[in-house]
């Protein structure tokens, strides 16, 4: 039987959630009023948000900008192959790697579940087929080539018009923000990932690069935000390597959009600085701060639409824009009582508390956040041994879910509303057994089936489903 598709009608659940019979459009307890979820939009002009989305002049998880310091990137751990070392010693780290490299040579020798040669083959296929650029390819004309004068709209027009192109290179949510005194102190000092060159601000009108630096103008900018769903169906069968597939697909696709993306500002007159997907900045920080969803317990963005399975990308350029505002959906704060992937964490290493802190556990985090922090060491323990996927956090979160479900509407919009529910979602969603069971874990020989199902699933372009909302 396909594992996939789990049903639960919605009378179903209303019975569950004891208002069977009260409908959609009734008030219930606390306040709590349920609307159709088309009955209202949000004010801005640029992003429509259902009424239960509310748009908030500072992201829900605390900031303290005085405390944030310049970050060096290439202290991070996760997804990382080198930066361990700087934390657990060469001789354990080398240990780790040894390991996990015996794991695929048996997982994939035994044509396990997630780490056939098909599985391993895919994973690589997507990944490294596309280019990353600092100012861009390069090839498309300018106003200069042309003859002609640049555009010149207002941030308003501008705005539109790059959100537009953006989502017919690719994109599902666009967020911008502008680069002020504070936001530059989220601006790496060096990049995540190679070629490892340090990010410098200069006194000049156009970035550009050496050997040795990535050159940011000091100039007005704005930081777009790129953020693209990653294939739920693929993520169900985690940990396994079409897991890992679905995350390189997205940041290929990711790439290709900033290659096009430079390329259109450049004939239009502007720059547009990106370097790869993970570089110039974290991108939970700003995909948070330009209203595309909120930090959660493990550190990244849950989206109200996709939850957490999005890959982000930014890019720097200097067409004036409009920035758009964080988002309260409720998430946050429901993170706070639910813990469901902390719970499925093989590693242990996300956080179990109550409640968020300031303090930070080891350098690989930076500081300025009440957030709730993570072993990014022990993390990336259980990934390299499960051959560089794991994501159960990801794929078992409560909000990443098909949104096709009208029961899921419901919950968001309670949520959003009022968190006296938060406790029994969490516990709903155990009952209901969506998404990821806990013990999939190939080091015990427990391999995940949903592997060998994916192969014969009839997937949606991309593995994703667009006909979804924004
Ligand atoms: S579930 Fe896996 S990827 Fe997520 S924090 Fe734990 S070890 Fe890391
Ligand atoms: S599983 Fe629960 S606690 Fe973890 S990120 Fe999702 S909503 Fe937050």
């Amino acid at each position: 039987m396909n594992s996939f598709h789990s049903t639960v009608s919605r009378r179903n659940f209303m019975k569950a959630l004891g208002l069977a019979g009260a409908g959609i459009g009734v008030s219930s307890v606390s306040g709590a009023v349920f609307h159709d979820l088309d009955e209202v939009t949000s004010e801005s002009s640029e992003v429509k948000h259902p009424w239960w989305i509310q748009e908030v002049d500072n992201p829900t998880l605390e900031v303290d900008w005085q405390a944030i310091g310049k970050f060096d990137a290439r202290k991070t751990v996760n997804g990382s192959s080198t930066a361990p070392y700087q934390y657990a010693g060469k001789e354990e780290w080398d240990k780790v790697l040894a390991e996990a490299a015996a794991n695929f040579k048996q997982w994939n020798g035994e044509n396990k579940p997630g780490w056939t040669l098909r599985d391993y083959i895919l994973s690589r296929a997507v990944g490294g087929a596309s280019t990353d650029f600092w100012v861009g390819p390069g090839k498309a004309p300018t106003p200069e080539s042309l003859g002609i004068p640049r555009w010149e709209g207002t941030p308003e027009e501008n705005s539109r018009m790059l959100r537009s192109a953006l989502k017919l290179f690719g994109a599902s949510l666009v967020g911008y923000t502008e680069l002020n005194e504070n936001t530059r102190k989220i601006l790496y000092s060096w990049p995540y990932n190679a070629p490892f060159k340090e990010y410098v601000i200069e006194d000049v009108d156009q970035g550009y690069e050496t050997a040795d630096k990535f050159v940011i103008p000091d100039r007005p900018l704005w930081v777009v935000s790129v953020m693209v769903p990653c294939s739920i169906e693929n993520f169900w069968t985690q940990p396994s390597l079409l897991g890992r597939a679905a995350t390189s697909n997205q940041s290929r696709v990711n790439t290709s959009i900033a290659n096009c993306a430079q390329e259109f500002l450049r004939g239009l007159g502007y720059q547009c600085l990106q370097g790869s997907a993970n570089s110039i900045a974290p991108g939970p920080a700003f995909s948070a701060l330009s209203g595309l969803g909120e930090v959660c317990r493990n550190t990244q963005v849950i989206n109200p639409y996709y939850g957490m399975l999005m890959r982000n990308m930014k890019m720097l350029t200097d067409l004036p824009l409009v920035p758009t505002k964080p988002i309260d959906a409720g998430i946050w704060r429901f993170c706070w009582s639910c813990r469901k992937c902390a719970e499925v964490c093989p590693s242990g290493a996300l956080s179990r508390d109550t409640e968020p802190s300031w303090e930070i556990p080891g350098a690989w985090h930076n500081t300025g956040k009440r957030a709730f922090y993570f072993d990014a060491i022990e993390c990336q323990r259980v990934r390299t041994l499960f051959y560089n996927e794991c994501a159960l956090c990801m794929s078992s979160c409560v909000f990443t879910k098909r949104d096709s479900a009208m029961i899921h509407e419901v919950i968001k919009s309670t949520v959003s509303t009022t968190s006296i529910f938060n406790p029994f979602f969490k516990t709903l969603d155990d009952f209901f057994g969506y998404g990821t069971r806990a013990d999939h874990n190939p080091t015990d020989g427990k391999y995940n089936p949903k592997s060998q199902e994916w192969w014969d699933l009839e997937l949606p372009a991309y593995g994703y489903d667009l006909n979804k909302p924004l």
